[in-house]
């Protein structure tokens, strides 16, 4: 098995003499970063010079000193962007507003210098070589029009590995895709999980690449499994968000989680309730620090996303750290029928395995005094009361929906979409909503 390439990556990063690499080494070169950062921010950004008052490099003594600083929120940047920038803002060469399926606040603008979208490239270049080589075609159904958009620094961190990156963005239809994949004779698709298995479930075995990168929501096993068996391609999953510059781990050959963007990015796991790191291996928030980032620098960001460390050594033998896959965000799971909690995971992982289904969106509603459980599919085949019926009968095995049911508690409204209809929603995370008030 090949070790994860983001182990030469982190090396070159850190080791300045040519000795090996240690968890030691990394976690010294991420205590110096970190400080580098706090005395970067609190010079240069209103927001921090505030946030931190009181507060100092010097009281970072170790890593788990840390826990002393306050959290960073999605809301302190939807409230007042500007005031976390630590350049002028002719420095900015990016900025990304980021819409928040659901809500209907101010969207988050996150800002970067060229030097940040340089250490992006930089961790795309790497991190790509665990799936894509010298001469592999690779398409790319992220947004990628751009300057600094997403597909555009893949494309330059290929072009680097000797790759080319050929631009698409998200797909529209996906029997256009799969012309545009035979035609550019693609070796690797990058893209979202619900996407990528629309085409793979539309092209009958065809056009099949070589490897799939999969990214930019949670990723159903379903979906994965399903990937492998119709196109008989090797998958990988990437962790990212706007705010970690894109880029935040990705998994090697062993798919037992991300390895993370270590030189950049320093990963804690926190009990979301007390806000306390939780013991290894267990559950609990994704919070973030970056660690080179100039324009808009982020300390303990709060990502929303449930996950873990995965305890012991990668089969892969990396040093790095393993970020299990995460597989719910924390407003996405809800309590239904009052007792028990569901998540989109758990809808995924019943709906997805049915054949023929490309998507679909759920949300919670309350319908005769009771909750109700809506689902919108997208299938191959539309106007269908077998893939009604499929679809229900699927959830029904879903323990907390079952007994919810046997109660009289909950009901399933599922639906098909009309031929041609796709689910929409605003962001490419697919969230279970909540509109039962
Ligand atoms: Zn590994």
């Amino acid at each position: 098995m090949k070790i994860t390439p983001l182990e030469a990556w982190l090396s070159r990063s850190i080791v300045t003499n040519g000795t090996g690499l240690s968890r030691e080494r990394i976690e010294a070169f991420q205590l110096a970063k970190l400080r580098e950062t706090i005395s970067w921010a609190k010079a240069r950004s209103p927001f921090y010079r505030e946030y931190l008052a009181g507060l100092s490099r010097e009281d970072l003594g170790g890593l788990e000193a840390l826990s002393r600083f306050p959290f960073t929120t999605a809301e302190d940047i939807r409230r007042q962007p500007l005031r976390f920038l630590c350049v002028s803002q002719s420095e900015v060469s990016r900025v990304v507003t980021l819409q928040t399926s659901g809500t209907t606040g101010e969207p988050k603008r996150v800002f970067f210098t060229i030097d940040d979208q340089e250490r992006t490239i930089d961790f795309f270049h790497h991190g790509m070589s665990t799936l894509a080589g010298p001469g592999m075609r690779v398409l790319i159904l992220l947004p990628g029009t751009v300057p600094g958009s997403v597909g555009d620094l893949l494309v330059k961190g290929l072009e680097r590995l000797g790759a080319v990156g050929v631009p698409h963005g998200p797909v529209r239809e996906a029997s256009k895709t799969l012309e545009v994949m035979v035609k550019e004779r693609i070796d690797t698709l990058v893209g979202i999980p619900t996407q990528v298995l629309s085409l793979a479930r539309s092209s009958a075995g065809k056009a099949a690449p070589r490897s799939v990168l999969l990214t930019a929501d949670h990723v159903p096993d379903a979906v994965s499994k399903e990937l492998r068996r119709l196109w008989g391609c090797e998958v990988f999953t990437h962790y990212g968000m706007t705010e970690m510059g894109f880029g935040g781990g990705v998994e090697c050959e062993a798919g037992k989680g991300y390895h993370l963007r270590e030189a950049d990015l320093y990963v804690e796991i926190v009990d979301s309730g007390t806000g306390k790191a939780v013991s290894e291996g267990n559950l609990g928030e994704v919070v973030f620090t970056t660690l080179t980032r100039r324009g808009m620098p982020l300390i303990r960001y709060r990502t929303g996303d449930v996950s873990r460390f995965v305890p012991g050594t990668c089969p892969c033998g990396t040093v790095l750290k393993t970020l299990a896959r995460v597989k719910h965000r924390l407003r996405s799971i809800r309590s239904i029928a009052q007792g028990g909690w569901l998540s989109m995971t758990d809808l995924d992982e019943a709906v997805f395995p049915l054949e023929g289904v490309l998507d679909f969106s759920a949300c919670l509603v309350r319908s005769q005094g009771i909750d109700c459980l809506r689902i919108e599919a997208q299938t191959m085949v539309p106007d269908n009361q077998q893939g009604v019926i499929a679809i229900q009968g699927a959830l029904s095995v879903i323990p907390v929906i079952r007994s919810a049911l046997e109660k009289g508690a909950l009901s399933l409204d599922v639906s098909l979409l009309p031929k041609g209809q796709t689910v929409k929603r605003d962001t490419a995370k697919r969230v279970l909503l909540d509109l039962r008030d």
